[in-house]
């Protein structure tokens, strides 16, 4: 698994997601995540979720309220919540609106998707809600194991660790600090 998936354009986080999906089949969260990422990654909609006719319902009251930023005049962008146009597909919508129009315009895409029987996955907090549920959370990914580069340990969560300027990988700090035979601490950060 690769995380939490954010829109990033030239390595700048430039919106804040929700994805409307298709409650034809149920989801669970590692699913919808799962489901998310191959969507973004431009798998075709059909090799991914049922088609759900209430994604379209969704479509209309969302942007009869906020139309799609491809619909809007230039002198109506400012009021725009979406930084990128919707294009849905039969069973999902992926909403990216502006980090300064969430607080009002995500709760309410939220409600609207419920109020249908979508689901609406959070990838910023990896969560996923369903029409009757609670919120429910992905598994967490478990943080990624690093070897010592100089004793070929594993570095444990609670171990401090660092890196040397001459080498490559991690060390233990121990490690990093301690003097080569005959020679002095290779440390410094
Ligand atoms: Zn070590």
């Amino acid at each position: 698994m690769r995380g939490i998936p954010i829109s990033i354009w030239q390595n700048r986080i430039v919106s804040w997601d929700l994805a409307i999906l298709s409650n034809i089949v149920p989801l669970d969260a590692d699913q919808a995540l799962s489901a998310y990422w191959r969507l973004c990654d431009g798998e075709v909609w059909s090799e991914v979720l049922q088609p759900d006719g209430r994604i379209a319902d969704f479509v209309r009251e969302i942007t009869a309220r906020w139309p799609d930023i491809n619909d809007v005049s230039d002198d109506q962008l400012d009021s725009c919540p979406w930084s990128i146009g919707l294009s849905p597909s039969p069973a999902d919508v992926i909403l990216c609106m502006r980090y300064d129009r969430v607080d009002v315009v995500a709760p309410v895409c939220v409600d609207t998707a419920l109020r249908l029987g979508l689901n609406v996955f959070d990838p910023q907090a990896g969560v996923l809600h369903s029409p009757g549920q609670e919120p429910r959370a992905i598994t967490p990914t478990p943080p990624e194991e690093r070897i010592c580069a100089e004793c070929g340990r594993p570095i444990g969560q609670s171990e401090s660790f660092g890196k040397h300027i001459d080498s490559e990988g991690w060390l233990h700090i121990g490690c990093l600090f301690r003097p080569k035979p005959g020679g002095t601490p290779r440390a410094g950060f």
